[in-house]
């Protein structure tokens, strides 16, 4: 069992999604979210029609890094993250000759989160960083061109938040592809600024309570 599949398996009940600020958070009924509070609803790869990765070809690794990317492309609304995935999935592995999906986990413009590559196996990359080490996160759209919306900059802090628990990532080392590679701008402008400005280490440090972390 994956992580991914594990993490689905948590009831939802289990694993609110609370998109409210913190400190409203804690007084609304109903949303149980709490500080150290990290499941995130992960839709797995078999439920958006995808086939798991040849192991025999995979790069296993330990995770040490998080790492925010952009699709990169439009992502029209409307459009079936389920056949976004399927389409990504083929041209990964036909066109490019990677092992899965470059990235592991995409967040889609409802910000729903769907398992990509498996957690285990490193990543793939066009430019010249080495992906290994690194948890990637991948969200649909083109960040040069528009604004991340509220439920994905809330869901890209969910997956960091879940990631750098399990995987004792320190929150200084969250940090997007261009932070690695003179060669990109991904994660896109209007995406980076969050990156930039520490709002994703800020809000992850809160949710997992950490000493220090800014009131929320
Ligand atoms: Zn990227």
């Amino acid at each position: 069992m994956n992580a991914a599949m594990k993490l689905a398996r948590t009831p939802r009940a289990l694993a609110p999604r609370c998109f409210a600020p913190l400190f409203l958070a804690l007084a609304v009924a109903g949303c149980a979210l709490k500080p150290g509070t990290v499941d995130v609803p992960v839709v797995p790869v078999a439920d958006w029609g995808g086939t798991p990765a040849d192991a025999a070809r995979a790069r296993r690794h330990a995770i040490t890094h998080i790492t925010l990317h952009h699709q990169g492309e439009p992502f029209k609304p409307g459009t079936d993250p389920r056949q976004y995935l399927r389409n990504l999935q083929t041209w990964s592995r036909n066109t490019k000759g990677w092992l899965d999906i470059p990235y592991h986990y995409i967040i889609d413009l409802e910000g729903r989160t769907w398992a990509g590559r498996d957690i285990a196996y490193a990543g793939d990359t066009n430019t010249e960083y080495d992906p290994s080490g690194h948890a990637l996160i991948e969200v649909v759209g083109n960040f040069e061109e528009v604004e991340p919306n509220q439920a994905q900059l809330d869901a890209v802090v969910d997956v960091m938040a879940m990631l750098a628990k399990k995987y004792k990532v320190p929150v200084e080392r969250i940090a997007s592809h261009r932070d690695h590679s003179d060669k990109t701008v991904c994660p896109g402008a209007n995406l980076y600024r969050y990156v930039q400005s520490g709002y994703f280490k800020q809000k992850v440090a809160a949710r997992l309570a950490l000493p220090g972390a800014a009131t929320p």
